[in-house]
């Protein structure tokens, strides 16, 4: 879409739905991910924590008396958007209340973002520059608060959001959402199904 050299390219992509991570892909290899062992590392997300202290095990069990699956349970489905705005895990309905003064809900999506925004410096770090960040998934594609909130505490990197355009792209549309001039942030409309197929056909295929 950007017309860049595919051998020779730096892109971050921020895949931000109920689930989310980052990654960064270097001349079209995904280099590095916020993703571990399970998709719990990372990113905040609609119901999981993200980075923790791995030492929040033994507080939680030790001076709270959780059980191991029980703790694995609240980090899991009690806690990203979900456990900080004590509201819930679809950022639509914590951006309604952010709109309206609800200081928890403005909190949890700052939270949110900074985490993104430095991962998302952190990637770009190793890979030594960026051509381009892409947004995507449900949030990704549909919250122009969260992108201009992540594209903000991204200036050091030269990013300028266009509020029109940024603002406009929603809903399965893809394209360019930074003034000119300024380095790229786009939209692209995930198809997460495709890819499935596709590389489940080529496993069938061996
Ligand atoms: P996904 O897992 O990629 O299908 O994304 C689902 C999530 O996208 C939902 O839980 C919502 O939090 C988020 N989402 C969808 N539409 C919007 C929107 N207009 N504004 C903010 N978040 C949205």
């Amino acid at each position: 879409m950007l017309g860049l050299d595919y051998d020779n390219s730096a892109i971050l992509v921020a895949h931000l739905g109920n689930g989310a991570s980052a990654c960064a892909v270097k001349n079209g290899k995904s280099v590095d991910t916020t993703m571990g062992l399970t998709p719990l590392e990372g990113l905040v997300m609609g119901t999981r924590s993200g980075d923790i202290d791995p030492n929040v095990f033994s507080f939680l069990n030790k001076q709270l008396g959780y059980s191991l699956d029980e703790i694995t349970d609240i980090l899991n489905k009690k806690s990203g958007l979900l456990g900080l705005s004590e509201m819930d895990n679809d950022c639509r309905v914590i951006e309604d209340a952010a709109a309206q003064g609800n200081e928890r809900a403005q909190l949890t999506l700052d939270v949110f973002c900074n985490v993104l925004a430095k991962k998302l410096a952190g990637f770009a770090a190793e890979m030594g520059r960026i051509d381009a960040l892409v947004f995507t998934g449900g949030i990704g594609e549909n919250s122009s608060v969260i992108r201009k909130n992540v594209l903000e505490r991204l200036s050091i990197f030269g990013f300028e959001v266009d509020e029109k355009t940024n603002e406009e792209t929603f809903r399965g549309k893809s394209g360019v959402i930074t003034k000119p001039g300024s380095t790229v942030a786009m939209v692209v409309a995930t198809n997460e199904e495709l890819m499935i197929a596709r590389d489940t056909e080529a496993l069938i295929a061996h």
